[in-house]
């Protein structure tokens, strides 16, 4: 079945006056909150919010993209969440200001640390809080809206920072084992704009190779000092835009999941997250009546059949964490093109999951650490051996996806073309070196692989290297999602052949190891061929100014 325009006007043509009272009555829900909470509500200054008078209908009405039996289909939880943009009547989400206020309330309080992570671009404060009760436990470390316009995971933040900050709140509990860090708003600027990108027109979940962006590098800074064993990085998916009704129908699933999946991962890793995070969460979400699929990106073509789940790149976020070797998962909740629509169920969705999550980590407070630096050792022993894929492609298969009927709501399966992410297929595969040298000169990326608390010695004296240098082969368009910017000039991304020699490496010249866990990392972006290569984007003067090292120096 098609979803065609005509059919969709007819939806608004019939739309009214039911839908607006059941938006009435869903906007006048009352708050039900513990004591504490909303002692600490009103602190923030919120009574007055709460008096507002409900949303008026009409408006809401006008933004509900589908028939009320699809809407049915996404109920309220029966929680709630005292965050100012969820109280009664509010019509718009938690603003910058009020998310500053709120976290300096709570740091202020004594519930948590706060951590000034510096200014965007505009001067908008990066903001963080540290929640812990003792030194020396794993930290999880989760991460919202690098996409300014995905309001739910923000607001999610926000709300599970009040929960940690109530020490009668069961997911309080998890204080007892690990160390709590969220960073609720990572693209405050985009927030301001309601968009994806930051101020500059740059995508922050792109750009954690590059590090071009101050909010990215924000991020950088905190895994370099807190060595999480968990991120989680927050989001929200597009529950009814670019082709989906192309489908026969609409997405109807509150939560997408995914792993960190790029060439070099360690599959214990992989292991690690599947049966001690995503097994537990998927339970917990089904406890709750919370409707989980694996993470997919929409059709890109108007009758494509052909959905991704999410990318490869190694500078996505989820990426950058599983080869900076913590355990990496995105939450993607429906949907930042619905405006306010469900809102306190995509928020709900976001806790569950977080709940779910920190509550592993806490579970396994006293082994993860351990399996973690067994994985970062196994990294480490890899130098000099085997081999680094440099370019892989997914696997594809036809498989089901449950849709929902966009007249009836009812589940409706539909054959897909799938991408499969979790099983990558090597495409450009070469010996693994020793380490990198690095020109003198590129001081750029010296700073860069400092800033990850990568190890880089500075050659103290001449000293003869045995190398293989790039040369480049050809040259052509990177292509959109090699950039972390869609309006700047596509990078032109290069492919090299290699050639063996000997190197007289001058004194300040640099060689970064590969016996370290940051191994792949380092690859990934010192490489000059892989997806978002420091090379293509410049961040290296030249491409003899890295050359892989072949024996040990
Ligand atoms: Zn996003």
């Amino acid at each position: 079945m098609r979803v065609s325009a005509r059919r969709a006007g007819s939806w608004w043509g019939r739309g009214g006056r039911g839908v607006a009272a059941g938006l009435g009555r869903l906007c006048a829900l009352p708050v039900r909150a513990g004591a504490s909470v909303l002692g600490l509500w009103l602190a923030l200054g919120l009574g007055a919010a709460a008096a507002a008078p409900p949303a008026s209908g009409p408006t809401a009405a006008a933004a509900l993209p589908y028939p009320p039996a699809v809407a049915a289909r996404f109920p309220d939880p029966a929680e709630a969440y005292p965050t100012p943009g969820l109280q009664p009547g509010r019509e718009a989400w938690t603003d910058n200001a009020e998310l500053a206020a709120a976290l300096r309330t709570l740091a202020g309080a004594g519930a948590a640390e706060l951590l000034e992570l510096g200014r965007t671009e505009t001067g908008a404060e990066l903001l963080a809080l540290r929640f812990s009760r003792a030194p020396g436990r794993p930290v999880a470390l989760v991460v919202g809206q690098q996409h300014g316009n995905e309001p739910a995971a923000g607001e999610a933040l926000l709300a599970l920072a009040m929960q940690l900050a109530n020490p009668g709140h069961p997911v309080a509990a998890v204080l007892a084992k690990i160390d709590v860090v969220l960073l609720p708003r990572a693209n405050p600027d985009g927030t301001a704009l309601g968009r994806r990108s930051n101020a500059a027109g740059l995508d922050v979940n792109r750009d954690h190779l590059l590090l071009q962006t101050r909010e990215a590098a924000a991020v950088a800074a905190l895994v370099a000092q807190w060595r999480p064993v968990l991120f989680v990085d927050v989001h929200e998916h597009l529950a009814l835009g670019r082709h989906m009704p192309a489908l026969g129908g609409i997405k109807r699933h509150d939560l997408l999941i995914q792993f960190a999946t790029t060439p070099n991962l360690p599959p214990a890793l992989a292991a690690l997250a599947e049966q001690g995070f995503r097994q537990p969460l998927l339970q917990a979400l089904d406890a709750a009546g919370i409707s989980h699929e694996w993470y997919f990106t929409n059709p890109r073509e108007p009758e494509g059949r052909l959905l991704t789940m999410g990318g490869m790149q190694p500078g996505l976020a989820r990426n950058a964490g599983g080869l900076k070797q913590m355990v990496s998962v995105l939450l993607e909740s429906r949907g930042f093109d619905l405006g306010r629509l469900h809102a306190p169920r995509r928020v709900h969705s976001h806790v569950v999951a977080l709940h779910s999550l920190l509550g592993s980590a806490a579970a396994q407070a006293n082994s993860l650490p351990r399996q973690l630096a067994e994985v970062a050792a196994e990294v480490s022993a890899l130098a000099c051996r085997g081999s680094l894929v440099i370019e892989a492609a997914p696997t594809r298969r036809v498989r089901e996806l449950l849709l929902l009927d966009p007249d009836t709501g009812a589940d409706q399966p539909v054959q897909v073309d799938w991408d499969d992410m979790l099983a990558l297929q090597p495409l450009a595969v070469r010996s693994r070196p020793c380490g990198y040298w690095l020109a003198p000169d590129a001081t750029e990326a010296v700073a860069r692989l400092h800033r990850w608390g990568v190890r880089v010695q500075t050659l103290p004296a001449p000293r003869r290297l045995q190398v293989e240098r790039y040369t480049e082969t050809a040259r052509g368009p990177a292509g959109p999602r090699a950039s972390v910017s869609a309006a700047r000039e596509a990078p032109q991304r290069v492919a090299v052949s290699l050639q063996p020699g000997t190197l007289e490496a001058p004194a300040g010249s640099f060689y970064v190891p590969l016996d370290q866990p940051l191994a792949h990392l380092v690859a990934a972006a010192l490489e000059p061929d892989t997806a978002h290569a420091w090379f293509t984007h410049r961040l290296l003067p030249r491409l003899d100014a890295v050359q892989r090292v072949m024996a040990p120096p």
